[in-house]
């Protein structure tokens, strides 16, 4: 065992062994579908789900297990699994876990198709999704059925910004056997050590500031414990959760700048959103590190650092008709959605119609701040709060 590295190194150290004479840093790609075996006493020891052999493509090549075993490092976890997209990350963890006439608990703040997924559950498989306060706490509790399963957190919600106390909500669930699944995309698995605070499986949408690239769609699943692997690992194999191998070296092709980047989206975003704070127009600015932010001293208790996505509340006074023009208005911030690309983007909400609870108020824009010069963000903001 090498000594412990801090996160930059392992970001650019890989676990990955070239072949004998021929020595590189990147990844190799390996392509297959057919995987051969030596002999049919070869072919009969191998356990795919061991990942002690190659088996078949769909089961992993050595790219994939490369990626796999880099992310879980990153993360401080055992095992990891990987799906073509972080929904169906996101939905493999259903999958495995829940079945009919049980329940499953998602924050009300949850990243939206998680929760379609959650009615669909609901609507069509026999189960229930129920919603809650992300900032409940400790006060979960009293939410658990005898039939909840699962509790689902997103560490801060991606849209509303809300941070929830996880070791709180963990020491809950796990009183009473019930396993808690974090979305920790925001944070890429450098601001927040989720297992140290107890959750039981990380998931990472690799879209975001892995890939780095705003070109490639994959998710992750990562774990400590090799029981749960295991229950997710048979999801994994029964959907056909392949990725392609093209797509892995992709992501790891953003590794190795990966803090690098997320530290100087973290330094726009805060800059960006100081300035936005100062002006007449914006009521409430949606970032953890800020004070207005709920969860802000959970924040500042459990991470160590924050990305580039922040949302800011307009003055109630600001009709949807003026910010969506504020919103075209932009030049530099492209209108679309994802996020941890050098792109600065930027995205209006309906978040009353995507929730159970939201008060009254003024309207929601989320800005994910990219790569580029802050100064010529805030210049481009400017002149677009000037057509409000
Ligand atoms: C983007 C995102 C996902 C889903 O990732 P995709 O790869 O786009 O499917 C899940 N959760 C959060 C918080 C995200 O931002």
């Amino acid at each position: 065992m090498s000594a412990k590295k801090s996160a930059q190194t392992t970001l650019i150290h890989s676990v990955y062994a070239p072949p004998p004479g021929f020595a590189a840093f990147p990844t190799a790609i390996h392509h297959a579908s057919t995987v051969l075996f030596k002999d049919v006493a070869a072919m009969r020891s191998g356990d795919w789900k061991e990942k002690n052999a190659y088996t078949y493509g769909l089961h992993g090549t050595p790219t994939t297990f490369t990626l796999e075993a880099r992310l879980a490092e990153i993360e401080g976890g055992n095992f990891c699994l990987l799906a073509p997209s972080g929904l169906a990350a996101i939905a493999m963890v259903d999958f495995a876990l829940l079945k009919t006439g049980d329940d499953v608990l998602l924050p009300d703040n949850v990243y939206n198709p998680n929760r379609e997924l959650g009615n669909w559950l609901t609507r069509d498989f026999g189960m229930t999704a129920r919603y809650y306060d992300p900032l409940v706490g400790a006060g979960i509790a009293e939410l658990i059925l005898p039939n909840t399963k699962l509790i689902w957190t997103e560490a801060p919600g991606s849209v509303s910004m809300e941070v929830p106390d996880l070791p709180a909500i963990c020491k809950a669930a796990h009183d009473k056997g019930v396993l808690v699944a974090l979305d920790n995309t925001w944070s890429a698995g450098l601001a927040l050590r989720g297992f140290d605070l107890g959750v039981d499986i990380i998931m990472q949408a690799l879209t975001k500031y892995q890939s780095g690239g705003s070109d490639v769609l994959m998710g992750a699943l990562i774990t400590r414990d090799r029981d749960l692997n295991d229950r997710l690992a048979l999801a994994h194999m029964r959907l056909g959760m392949g990725v392609s191998p093209d797509d892995a070296y992709l992501v790891m092709r953003g590794l190795p700048s990966m803090k690098l980047r997320f530290e100087a989206h973290d330094a726009g975003a805060r800059a960006v959103a100081a300035w936005l704070k100062s002006r007449p127009e914006i009521t409430r600015v949606l970032h953890p590190a800020f004070a207005d932010c709920p969860g802000h001293d959970t924040w500042k208790r459990d991470f160590n650092g924050a990305g580039g996505l922040f949302s800011v509340l307009f003055d109630a006074k600001y009709s949807e008709a003026q910010t969506d023009r504020f919103v075209d208005a932009l030049a530099l911030f492209g209108l679309g959605y994802s996020w941890g690309g050098a792109n600065s983007l930027v995205m209006p909400y309906r978040v009353k119609a995507m929730r159970a609870s939201w008060p009254d108020g003024g309207i929601l824009v989320r800005f994910n701040i990219g790569l580029e010069d802050t100064a010529d963000l805030i210049a481009d903001i400017e002149q677009a709060l000037a057509t409000l």
